[in-house]
């Protein structure tokens, strides 16, 4: 199955899109993900990033599209793969459909009001990326990742001020995606719940997926 996710920022694409990516047995491809590790690394795509990445503007269409194509061509592609952070904006849409067929675009709706909440709480596992929220999903020692042990931190595009434009460019950039599934008759959507599991089951609904 070749899926994307689509939500807010904060909407908690990416701890689904790990679930899915697990019980399917394809990847996930974050871009958000694949970004900051580029730019923890210095590689030439990450010097590029990171001025974007950090002040919550979206990174060129090029670059991120140059990624992704690269990316689906990989041999762990090739039985599917659940897309979480693209695309992002009509022209990465437009552009995905050129080289890939997808099955279906799932959009997890949540509040903005909600998604403040979210993000203020975030913290993100330094080695693995595993995501938690110190009131939702918190790890079972503060301050510790329970997957690797790793030091839970604070992204930097999670501060206030950041957040509100992240909002602010989703919907001026990605709600258009929506619709432009939605046309291609691809969407679901399902409403994003307080409990991760709960989403997790409206999500396996509307996938049609029984455990
Ligand atoms: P979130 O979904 O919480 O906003 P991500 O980890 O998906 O966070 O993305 C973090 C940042 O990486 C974005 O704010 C943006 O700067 C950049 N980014 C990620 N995906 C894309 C994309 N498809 N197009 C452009 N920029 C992107
Ligand atoms: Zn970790």
């Amino acid at each position: 199955m070749r899926l994307i996710l689509l939500g807010a920022p904060g909407a908690g694409k990416g701890t689904q899109a790990e679930i899915l990516s697990r019980l399917l047995n394809v990847p996930t491809i974050s871009t958000g993900n694949i970004l900051r590790a580029a730019m923890k690394n210095g590689t030439p795509v990450g010097l590029q990033a990171k001025a974007y990445v950090e002040s919550g503007k979206l990174v060129p269409d090029d670059v991120i599209i140059g990624i992704i194509e690269e990316r689906l061509q990989e041999d762990d592609c090739k039985n599917g793969y659940v897309l979480d952070g693209f695309p992002r904006t009509l022209a990465q849409a437009k552009a995905l459909s050129g080289f890939a067929k997808i099955d279906g675009a799932l959009s997890i709706e949540v509040s903005d009001s909600e998604i403040e909440h979210r993000m203020e709480g975030r913290r993100i596992c330094s080695k693995c990326q595993a995501t938690y929220h110190v009131e939702d999903n918190p790890p079972k020692v503060e301050g510790i990742c329970d997957k690797c042990g790793g030091q839970l931190v604070i992204r930097k595009d999670d501060i206030h001020d950041v957040v509100e434009n992240r909002l602010h460019i989703y919907h001026e950039e990605t709600e258009p995606v929506k619709e432009y599934y939605r046309q291609e008759g691809l969407l679901l959507a399902v409403r994003g719940q307080k409990k991760l599991a709960d989403t997790t089951q409206l999500v396996f609904d509307a996938l049609g997926i029984s455990l």
